[in-house]
């Protein structure tokens, strides 16, 4: 049976239109989608105006154990969930049952606390006043979230935004829309008043555009590409609603020859190639230092290979299929493009007699200015480009348009602080790579966005600040 959208509860789209979602290890279908429009997203808002005043007013504890129940289910059902997100988006389901879903289930437990913990201040004001501050939620959020990790990147929009007050329309990506319509159901379940999760699936220029010009949306948070951020802000300007855009990267992972070389090579390949290099923070520009370069090369060559790339089902898989057709030819083009503007693949290439695969491809002689090493690919293939100095790896870092993440190799502890403060990058890794946590914030700067989420510092950008005059004579 095909899933249906979810507003209020599980329906078909007004206009009863459906959708192909592939199969990313096979070619084929992997289900039909409801294909919902402006007047599902008009639908989703008009529920959550109604729900969201009175959320806003409940207990603050309610809406903590709410959210907390929903982390404890998310971790019970947690077997079946990780299946639908492997087969949705091809990512391995060894990943999915050790990362998205434990950390989907972490972001509700955290943002739990919160609800009860928004405070206001009060301020000296002159003259005999009591002037106080609110925080108050903006009403209506629209998230629009990417397939690379769709569970887990609504989990960073939807629990805050719950937690604080506000009610949720969700459009999902159109490629792995599955784990976002099974966690409307969970938060159902939890006991979530209806309307203030809406999971409207469709396609970005239908259902997502009808998302950012709705009136009735306050704000939009976004995670997907540059271009389509760019085009999200163009049409949010015509509402003039709060934005928060997460977008592209092409992060440098930076190495000294006085790191601990071994663990630095381990790592980067991890780096380049956790969930198919289809991570927005994927170390795949690896800067080393010339006289340790061709040392890290061929560690990072002998461990990329043993890498086992397959069906996202199968246990032992840690490189699954690319998530679609035209994604995939996209990245087997730059693969081309970097062999036809000199630089050597010296690992990797298709793989499989079908599906969407490419197994873990390292290029060498890389040029800072070829296309492979300025843009973002967003497959497992990595760049590797030598260094002499602090100052040339700090160029060469920020060569490219984006500001994402950065990577910092070396035992030489004022050094990595001083480069880590340097480098224009939302998230700095000093001797590891792709943490995160949900008490930690994370987000871009330059064209890879603006606004953070995770932490505390989403809430601010969640809630409106008012300001209240009391006379006191
Ligand atoms: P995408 O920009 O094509 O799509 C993202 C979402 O936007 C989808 O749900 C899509 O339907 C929707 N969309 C498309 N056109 C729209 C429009 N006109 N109006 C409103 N919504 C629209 O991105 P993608 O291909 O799904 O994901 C890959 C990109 O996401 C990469 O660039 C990656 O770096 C980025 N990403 C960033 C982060 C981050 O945190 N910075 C995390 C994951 C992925």
């Amino acid at each position: 049976m095909n899933p249906e959208l979810w507003i209020e509860e599980e329906r078909p789209a007004i206009g009863g239109e459906l959708f192909a979602s592939a199969d990313p290890a096979t070619g084929g279908t992997l289900v039909m989608l409801a294909r919902g429009k402006a007047e599902d997203i008009d639908l989703a808002v008009s529920a959550a105006r109604r729900a969201q005043p009175l959320w806003a007013a409940t207990d603050p504890n309610e809406r903590a154990r709410i959210l907390w129940r929903a982390g404890e289910l998310l971790m019970e059902r947690r077997e079946e969930l990780a299946r639908i997100e492997a087969s949705d988006s091809g990512k391995p389901l060894s990943n999915a049952l050790a990362i998205d879903v434990p950390r989907t289930a972490d972001t509700f437990f955290y943002y739990s606390g919160w609800a009860t913990k928004l405070e206001g201040s009060t301020i000296p004001v002159r003259g005999p006043f009591l002037n106080y501050t609110l925080r108050q939620p903006l009403g209506v959020i629209g998230a629009i979230t990417p397939w690379n990790f769709p569970l887990l990147l609504a989990a960073r929009k939807i629990a805050p935004a719950l937690a604080v007050g506000n009610a949720v329309v969700l459009k999902p990506p159109e490629e792995a829309s599955l784990s976002s319509l099974f966690l409307a159901r969970v938060l159902a379940d939890a006991g979530l008043p209806p309307g203030l999760l809406s999971v409207v699936t469709g396609l970005g220029e239908e259902a997502g555009a009808a998302l950012v010009a709705h009136p009735g949306v306050a704000k939009i948070a976004f995670t997907g590409g540059t271009d389509t951020g760019r085009l999200v802000m163009r049409n949010a300007s015509v509402t003039l609603k709060r934005l928060s855009l997460e977008l592209g990267g092409k992060s440098p992972n930076i190495l000294f020859a006085d790191a601990d070389v071994g663990a630095a090579a381990t790592a980067a390949v991890s780096a380049a190639f956790y969930n198919q290099g289809e991570l927005c923070t994927a170390g795949s520009r690896l800067l080393v230092e010339r006289s340790v370069h061709d040392r890290v090369v061929e560690a990072v060559i002998e461990g990329a290979r043993k890498l086992v790339t397959g069906p996202p089902l199968d246990p032992a898989t840690q490189v699954g299929p690319l998530v679609s057709e035209g994604h995939h030819q996209r990245v087997l083009d730059y693969v081309a493009q970097g062999e036809a503007e000199g630089a050597r693949r010296v690992l990797g290439g298709p793989w499989g007699p079908q599906g969407y695969y490419l197994s873990p491809t390292v290029f060498t002689g890389v040029d800072p200015s070829m296309r492979i090493a300025r843009e973002e690919i967003f497959g497992p293939v990595l760049a590797v480009m030598p260094f002499d100095t602090l100052e040339e790896a700090a160029a060469l870092a920020e060569a490219t348009e984006f500001g994402l993440a950065a990577g910092i190799w070396t035992r030489d502890i004022g050094k990595a602080h001083r480069l880590a403060a340097r480098i224009q990058a939302g998230t700095v890794w000093i001797n590891t790579y792709n943490r995160f946590d949900a008490a930690s914030p994370y987000g871009g700067t330059r064209q890879s966005g603006f606004g953070r989420e995770n932490g505390r510092a989403v809430l601010d950008e969640l809630t409106e600040l008012k300001s209240v005059w009391v006379a006191l004579d």
